[in-house]
């Protein structure tokens, strides 16, 4: 139970705040291995409803759900050189089982691309087989030393797509109707706005031809990677051998993808929507749209106000998802604060005088004070509910917008870029010289986030740090 004790401000340590809303919401705690977590029933239906609005993408889009081992022999990590070079230092490995040392080492998986590759060379043997496009829902672990509950854990929650194609231009075509997916994704549903683009050379995924991301800033103004999609080219059909005879019977090789979304969105929500009073979940994905209190203070009003309450529940409980707190230990204002600290977008209020007039009283959120409170009539509630969180939906997307924008910058040059990164994110053209990218990750505290697909109508510049002639230009931002 939450403790009558306030909250650090974000001001104050937004760091702290951070820590302190996933545990005093309930979200997640710590595990007793250092660097893992364990998500409570509160966090686990927050990524639930994440999950659902994504399977349903992934569905819509023509792919299926299977599971693939969690263990997977060393040697198939050692098939692509990138890849295992990559990953080595995060590996998990099992060295023993049954009592005995194990012949050959087993890794738990960090992502699933090397056993999935095995897999589909097994199951690919014409172009009547492609594509192959499976999600798997799971967890994998990558031995991370600095670790923070949602954002960075040993183990985490996620879902890995893998898909194989007959040409480069299907593949590649994948990879991006993913990061729109995504996108859609993270905008409609966690009212948080992105920006889909592609990471630089030195930023992409180990073994990838061409990694992208969506990026979200943060209430503090850091980036937070929420999302990305991979275009493996031929690199794991060549290690794994997953070859098909096309059309004409020649054996060619497939092209592959990959792309990820996990549990990492939900600190993402956290930091993208909440306040000093705690969470502010968008009604899309919150566990609970509407919590109802019932107040009296006479215990001979207590009847008549908790008949009106299930009535009330009842008229709501088919098409929002609601919960009743009538616990009587607790004054109506610890309620209030409590559930207003997990974030329930929308908060009824039922007393004596409400159901005298059949009616109740409705509260924001995300609008505080008067200005968020409305008496409303207790015929046609369910419609007046209903609007009301589709206003807090696209209020928090508005609001989340609008500040994003007011912190982006276009930096002129190098000097313009290491003041606006330290509060904000930078525009700027870059040139895509690995030592460029270098030079800004050392000096300054901010790294390149993508490269985003929509370069609006800007033409050619110069690089920010060497004046070279540049074609695109990145995001560059301290980020999680
Ligand atoms: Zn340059």
């Amino acid at each position: 139970m939450a403790d009558e004790k306030k909250l650090t401000s974000q001001r104050e340590d937004f760091s702290a705040w951070y820590n302190e809303v996933v545990v005093r919401a309930e979200l997640a705690d710590y595990a007793p291995v250092r660097g893992c977590m364990v998500v409570r029933p509160y966090g686990t239906a927050l990524w639930e409803n994440c999950q659902a609005g994504l399977d349903r993408r992934f569905k819509e889009t023509g792919h299926q759900n299977a599971l693939f081992p969690l263990l997977i022999p060393m040697s198939f990590l050692q098939k692509e050189a990138k890849h295992v070079e990559g990953f080595a230092p995060e590996l998990a490995v099992v060295t023993r089982g049954g009592g005995k040392e194990l012949e050959e080492p087993l890794v738990v998986r960090p992502t699933s691309e090397t056993v999935i590759g095995h897999m589909y060379a097994k199951w690919v043997r014409s172009y009547r087989d492609l594509p192959i496009l499976i999600n798997q829902w799971g967890s994998v672990v990558r031995w991370e030393m600095r670790t923070r509950l949602f954002l960075r854990t040993l183990e985490f929650y996620w879902q890995e797509g893998h898909t194989a194609h007959a040409t480069f231009e299907e593949a590649q075509e994948e990879t991006i109707r993913m990061l729109n997916v995504y996108t859609d994704f993270a905008v409609n549903d966690a009212a948080m706005p992105v920006v889909p683009g592609r990471k630089s050379e030195t930023e992409k995924f180990a073994g990838a031809d061409a990694s992208y991301s969506i990026e979200a800033m943060m209430g503090n103004k850091w980036a937070l990677q929420a999302g990305t999609s991979h275009m493996l080219g031929q690199n794991f059909a060549k290690a794994f051998e997953i070859q098909y005879l096309d059309q004409n019977n020649e054996l060619q090789y497939c092209w592959t993808t990959s792309w990820g979304l996990s549990a990492r969105i939900i600190g993402g929500i956290i930091m993208t929507h909440g306040d000093d009073q705690g969470l502010k979940l968008p009604p899309r994905l919150a566990p609970y749209q509407v919590v109802i209190i019932p107040i009296w203070r006479l215990e001979e009003q207590k009847a008549v106000v908790l008949e009106a309450t299930e009535r009330v529940r009842a008229a709501l409980a088919g098409r929002f998802r609601v919960v009743v707190d009538a616990r009587e230990e607790m004054t109506p204002g610890f309620k209030f604060n409590e559930w207003e600290m997990r974030g329930v977008p929308l908060r009824l209020e039922i007393g004596p005088r409400d159901v005298e007039q059949e009616s109740v009283v409705l509260a924001r959120r995300d609008v505080p004070g008067k200005a968020g409170k409305f008496s409303v009539p207790m015929a046609g509630l369910a419609e007046a509910v209903g609007e009301r969180l589709e206003a807090i939906q696209a209020g928090l997307l508005a609001t989340a917008t609008a500040f994003r924008e007011a912190n982006i910058h276009e930096a002129k040059s190098y000097e313009e870029l290491q003041e606006i990164v330290d509060d904000g994110w930078a525009k700027a053209y870059w040139c895509g010289d690995d030592a460029c990218e270098a030079k800004i990750k050392e000096e300054t505290k901010a790294s390149s986030r993508n490269i985003p697909l929509d370069q609006g109508d800007a033409g050619p510049g110069a690089c920010v740090v060497c004046g070279q002639p540049a074609k695109e230009w990145a995001y560059w931002a301290r980020a999680y």
